[in-house]
């Protein structure tokens, strides 16, 4: 077991790190101006999206690129370490083409789109033309069973015909984003995990209507978290992605890849949450010492530093799976770091907000904003409940393959003498 990275990693790791610092974090308050002042898309991220595409720091994310796709060919291993330093800001993986769910949306382009949709879609995507959503989640059944899902995908002639309403779909009030995968039901008879197909749903498609964006934790993104209504939506039998009945299949090969770059750039936040702890606990005092002289504080930190480091390892064993035996045979370490990393996210940010007093809890620091994501991510991607519950599930299988194995460790009063 090596746990140094390879010299190809830190040779990106250096360049990616210093992009971030010359280019990304000095633009920080402009951001947050243009934000304020209503634009979604600064458009200074656009020139920052060309410079990190000549310095070939460009869809770090997809270990499967084409040779005709533009972007470094990286394992999930060796993508790790950078989505942790993109993450320590919100707004930079964008500038790197590697933000949610655009990620997600072109990894199942890429596993199933045909060569036409391939073209299309995947293409600009991969060239960060255009934005992307993802729809799923719908207000009138609990999501997190996928299985509920009731948007209906209808087959009409050679059109599909879409209705329905879902919510939380991130990215949707981004002006760039051109398209949705929605995944709905086509066979409202068939077996539960049979029932649904995914298709492309152009955004300037008749009916369909981005009735809102809603607020999370009381403000609103850059990118939004819409609800959107699809009535009567009529798309070409040719935007089915994959086959019918795929859908639920589908949901799942995107969710793996999904979810472990949250834990990635999760980790980055972490990390940034702690070095802001450490220098005001090194410079404020309280009752004639430095914040971190009292033990409640020098605790937080190493409780802090302990915990994300066990998180990043999980992580990095996660990622090894995924790039060895694949996103399925890793089913259950994803789920184990996306129930264990949101927790560590919010509980280290939670420390630095205490540290740094009401300061904290204001915008003049990023802690509330980081904070705020760790627990989303305690929903997005699936509830924590959802993954215990897998984990759960996967353990007992594993116990009751070895059923009895336990038993000579056990000391009954019968055995005692
Ligand atoms: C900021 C944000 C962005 C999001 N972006 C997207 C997006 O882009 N696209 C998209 O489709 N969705 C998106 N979502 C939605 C997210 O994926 C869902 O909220 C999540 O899957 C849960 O679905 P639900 O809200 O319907 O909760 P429900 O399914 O109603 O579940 C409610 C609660 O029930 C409990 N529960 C559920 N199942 C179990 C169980 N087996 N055991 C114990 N308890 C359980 C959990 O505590 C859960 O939180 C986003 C959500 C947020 C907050």
């Amino acid at each position: 077991m090596d746990f140094d990275y390879s010299p190809r990693v830190e040779q990106l790791r250096r360049q990616v790190r210093g992009f971030l610092d010359e280019h990304i974090v000095p633009m920080i308050p402009h951001h947050a101006r243009e934000l304020a002042a209503g634009h979604r898309q600064p458009a200074f991220v656009e020139d920052l999206k060309r410079r990190a595409r000549a310095e070939g720091l460009w869809n770090l994310f997809l270990p499967g690129l084409r040779d005709d796709e533009p972007g470094q060919r990286l394992t999930n291993l060796e993508y790790a370490p950078l989505a942790e330093i993109m993450g320590r800001v919100m707004w930079a993986p964008e500038v790197f083409n590697c933000s949610a769910p655009d990620t997600g949306n072109m990894e199942i382009l890429h596993l199933f789109a045909t060569g036409e949709q391939r073209e299309r879609w995947l293409k600009p995507l991969l060239d960060g033309a255009i934005r992307s959503c993802f729809a799923m989640t719908e207000p009138d059944v609990a999501s997190s069973d996928a299985t509920n899902i009731q948007t209906s995908i209808r087959r009409a002639g050679d059109q599909y015909v879409v209705n329905g309403r879902k919510w939380f779909i991130s990215g949707a009030a981004d002006p760039r984003c051109k398209v949705a995968i929605v995944m709905g039901v086509t066979d409202p008879d068939g077996e539960p995990h049979r029932r649904q197909s995914m298709v492309l749903v152009p955004m300037d498609t008749a009916g369909v209507t981005v009735v809102r964006d809603l607020s999370v934790m009381n403000s609103h993104s850059a990118e939004g978290h819409c609800e959107i209504l699809f009535r009567d939506a009529h798309v070409p039998l040719g935007n089915l992605v994959h086959e019918e009945g795929g859908g639920f299949a589908i949901a799942q090969a995107r969710l793996g890849p999904g979810r472990i770059h949250h834990c990635m750039r999760s980790i980055g936040q972490c990390e940034l949450a702690l070095e802001l702890m450490c220098e005001r606990a090194a410079e404020r005092r309280a009752f004639g010492k430095y914040l971190h002289q009292h033990g409640t504080v020098a605790e937080w930190i190493a409780l802090s530093r302990i915990e994300i480091d066990q998180a990043r390892l999980l992580v990095l064993k996660t990622a090894w799976m995924m790039d060895r035996r694949g996103s399925k045979a890793a089913a259950k370490e994803i789920a184990m770091i996306k129930a264990l990393v949101p927790r560590v996210h919010t509980t280290v940010c939670d420390r630095a907000m205490q540290t740094f007093g009401a300061m904290g809890l204001s915008g003049d620091t990023p802690l509330a904003m980081l904070w705020t994501w760790g627990r989303v991510l305690r929903l997005a991607d699936g509830p924590d409940e959802v993954h215990l519950r897998s984990v759960a599930k996967q353990e007992m299988q594993r116990a009751g393959a070895e059923r009895g194995a336990s038993a000579p460790y056990l000391t009954p009063p019968d055995r005692r003498d």
